[in-house]
């Protein structure tokens, strides 16, 4: 099964990649609004930098757990500003997660999407409410791990994922930022969803697709 979920998640980078390239405008947009314009051309150089270094490794030899190091290690290489060592870090947590369950099992993607939840968190030191990623990364998390206490399946549960995310996206709008960037503005940042937030429905749609994709393979 490692080698297997070694794929798998290498696949889930590459579809993370193209889903980040198709809307790449639409986010740097969305950042222009409040921010400096810049958020589609980084989060796409991000993960085309994943996936330059994915492509190095023999996907048959490395554990899920290197494929999310490797991950952090080339986000943060590629990203320095901001968005950089948040998803490095997201990444980082899910490596160490790994190590311990490497099955991808149900269980195992909603502790993913948990400990990068938890890793945005640790590093940014935000809460729901200020109009960032979190946002979207927050419910997300709640809704995995409530999947999981209700033993849904796991089409049922990333359903549940992504509507979550979509939700807590569109909330944004209605918030004043209390981070980053954007919260220079105050007041001027109401009725623009964050577009970090926005990102971040893009990547759970693609990790969606990915592992309902998975199962459907068996
Ligand atoms: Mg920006």
């Amino acid at each position: 099964m490692p080698e297997k979920a070694a794929r798998c998640l290498g696949t889930m980078f590459q579809r993370i990649s193209i889903a980040i390239n198709a809307e790449k405008d639409r986010l740097s947009e969305l950042d222009g609004a409040i921010g400096d314009a810049d958020h589609g051309i980084t989060m796409s150089l991000g993960f085309m930098a994943v996936n330059a270094e994915l492509a190095k490794l023999d996907l048959a030899q490395v554990s899920p757990s290197e494929i999310f190091s490797t991950a952090a290690s080339a986000f943060l290489d590629a990203v320095g500003a901001s968005t950089g060592p948040l998803y490095a870090t997201a990444f980082r947590r899910a490596s160490q997660a790994l190590k311990a369950d490497e099955s991808l099992s149900p269980a195992c993607q909603a502790m993913i999407i948990d400990e990068m939840r938890a890793g945005i968190q640790q590093r940014g030191k935000g809460q729901r409410g200020d109009k960032t990623m979190l946002d979207a990364w927050i419910p997300a998390a709640e809704a995995a791990i409530e999947a999981q206490a209700r033993s849904r399946d796991v089409i049922a549960m990333w359903n549940s994922i992504v509507d979550a995310a979509e939700a807590g996206a569109n909330s944004t709008s209605s918030m004043v930022a209390a981070r980053g960037r954007a919260a220079r503005l105050g007041e001027r940042s109401l009725g623009h969803i964050d577009p970090g937030a926005a990102s971040a429905v893009i990547i759970l749609r693609a990790m969606r697709d990915t592992f309902e994709a998975g199962m459907v393979d068996g």
